[in-house]
């Protein structure tokens, strides 16, 4: 459920980077503020419901990403998911944190005070990304067992 308390979070947050705070960027990053997994294009345009078009959101995300307020997730379906960046101290590109894949929901959630440090590599290797993960059960899943084999 998108709030006007949410919204007013959302415009808080644009406005601190820079961006101008139009009603499709309150209301896409309002539903990052509401959700505690990552969330897909699909996921977005099913929240949406046809209340932007599919092109916007698109934009929207790409927006919100290059200005660091989200961050990307690939999952091992190659499929991309977006969500927060919830440290506002870090650099978002260079701070990595584990990620946690429920197996019977199939969410994934940012595990940030999990921070992956840097690892000593061979000279002269450069990382350009690190990602880590677990996976399991959420809290949800778990205290919902009959969900559990929906999938
Ligand atoms: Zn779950
Ligand atoms: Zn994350």
């Amino acid at each position: 459920m998108i709030t006007d308390q949410l919204l007013n979070k959302a415009e808080i947050k644009l406005r601190k980077h820079d961006i101008r705070p139009t009603h499709v960027r309150k209301f896409i990053l309002s539903l990052f503020l509401d959700a505690e997994y990552a969330l897909s294009h699909a996921d977005i345009e099913q929240e949406i419901c046809k209340k932007f078009d599919r092109v916007t959101i698109y934009r929207t995300l790409h927006t919100l990403h290059a200005a660091g307020l989200l961050h990307t997730i690939r999952d091992d379906s190659g499929l991309t998911r977006f969500a927060l960046v919830l440290s506002s101290t870090s650099d978002p590109h260079t701070v990595e944190h584990l990620h946690f894949k429920c197996n019977a929901c199939g969410h994934i959630y940012c595990v940030p005070d999990f921070n992956i440090k840097d690892i000593d590599l061979p000279e002269n290797f450069d990382v350009h990304s690190l990602t880590m993960s677990a996976e399991g059960i959420c809290k949800y899943c778990k205290h919902n067992k009959t969900g559990d084999k929906t999938s």
